[in-house]
């Protein structure tokens, strides 16, 4: 990486004050999943190794509009961050301030803090300049190791890498060596598949991967719209019509590069115990029906191109895979990736949807590389900088 990280700079007895995505879904002030937390272990680990006088951890959580609000409050993250690190976290009430650098220099040597929310104020999602130099007044230097927000200029990353030394976290650096660097430079074949909702979205992806790799899979609700481009019936389904025209275009531009369903499982109803039935391209959608996975002939057929892959990136469910019913698609490319990682494939995982499929099917220990960031990881995989990285220190 072109960028300063960790392992280039000298933390030893400095306060290491650290933008970390602990960006968790929180229920009852219980974290029902504490990946994003575990991300950030190894950097904070490593930084303890390096005997800082303090760290000092920032994340925003949800989107509060109006200031400070209990839901969003990242106080429960204190006590589950120390029982994975083995070691206190203490936790203060609010991100900048007089109480809140009193806090930290009260920190026992190398302890760690977590400050509040950043976005319980306004100017952390402006990127406000004055907020910046609030917080960087927290830290001696500044690690960026919250990818998930990478993508947005915000005061708590692009604001305060103006005003210290910044350098990016393992996480960070992780995350783009796998889905910036592997991906411009790829072992091949390079095979991607794309699925999800709306092909609208991923426009930009489609066309970024198609210039890149040498087979692109479509699937889930997008490959509808490029079905229906193809004349097939897709009755009740999710279709984006104006997005017709654009599907056309990218069928004659994909080629044999662009890999679309050749049938598909419809249901009667968007239900998981709705009636189902597989309906081929000749037949399309039964009216009134709606297909939510792809079909047996099509997963049969994305195996078949996957088969001899080297290096594989895939970002979206391959049907409404929070139903069981309709997540055969979805398991069996898992499962296909599965297979390939074990032959020495390099399997990424972008973050969002994908990531929960993955971590549904029970592999995610199986695959390369699972982003934790949605956004971002769509933005790296378009082929856009992100401002969080930019704002770094150069090597
Ligand atoms: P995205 O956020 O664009 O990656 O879309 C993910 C969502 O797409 C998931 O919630 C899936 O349930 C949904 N999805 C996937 N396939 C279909 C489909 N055939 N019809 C409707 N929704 C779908």
């Amino acid at each position: 990486m072109e960028k300063l990280t960790v392992r280039d700079v000298d933390l030893t007895g400095k306060r290491v004050l650290m933008r970390v995505d602990f960006n968790v879904p929180v229920e009852n002030g219980t974290i029902t999943d504490d990946t994003r937390l575990r991300a950030a272990v190894p950097t904070i680990q490593y930084v303890l190794e390096q005997k800082p006088r303090s760290i000092i951890l920032m994340s925003h959580l949800g989107r509060p509009k109006e200031g400070p609000e209990a839901k969003f409050s990242l106080a429960p993250v204190a006590p589950a961050l120390a029982t994975l690190l083995g070691k206190d976290v203490a936790f203060a009430d609010d991100c900048v301030g007089e109480s809140v650098r009193e806090a930290i220099d009260a920190l026992p040597e190398s302890g760690i803090i977590l400050l509040e929310n950043t976005r319980f104020y306004k100017g952390e999602t402006k990127n406000d300049p004055e907020l910046a130099a609030e917080m960087a007044k927290n830290g001696d230097i500044f690690v960026n190791d919250a990818f998930g927000t990478a993508h947005r200029a915000h005061a708590s990353n692009v604001g305060v890498s103006e005003k210290l030394t910044a350098v990016a976290g393992l996480l960070l650096e992780k995350e783009i060596t796998y889905l910036s660097n592997t991906i411009e430079n790829p072992e091949r074949p390079f095979v991607a598949i794309l699925g999800g909702a709306k092909v609208s979205d991923k426009i930009k992806v489609i066309e970024a991967l198609l210039s890149k790799c040498d087979k692109l899979i479509i699937g889930g609700g997008m490959a509808n719209t490029f079905q229906a481009a193809k004349g097939v019936d897709m009755a009740n389904s999710l279709v984006e019509v104006g997005a017709i025209d654009m599907a056309k275009d990218l069928l004659v531009k994909g080629g044999d590069k662009l890999i679309v369903p050749i049938d598909g499982r419809a249901a009667n109803e968007f239900s998981n115990d709705a009636e189902t039935q597989v309906y081929s391209m000749e037949t399309g959608v039964p009216a009134g029906w709606e297909s939510l996975d792809i079909g047996p002939k099509t997963i049969e057929k994305f195996r078949a191109e996957l088969a001899d892959a080297k290096t594989i990136v895939w970002n979206g469910p391959m049907g409404v895979f929070e139903m069981p019913n309709f997540a055969k698609g979805t398991n069996a490319v898992a499962e296909a990736l599965v297979e390939l990682t074990a032959k020495g494939a390099t399997t990424i995982i972008g973050g969002g949807d994908s990531a929960a499929a993955v971590e549904q099917a029970g592999i995610a220990d199986k695959m390369t590389h699972i982003s934790t960031g949605g956004g971002a990881s769509l933005e790296l995989l378009e082929g856009n900088e992100l401002p969080g990285l930019v704002a770094l220190n150069d090597k």
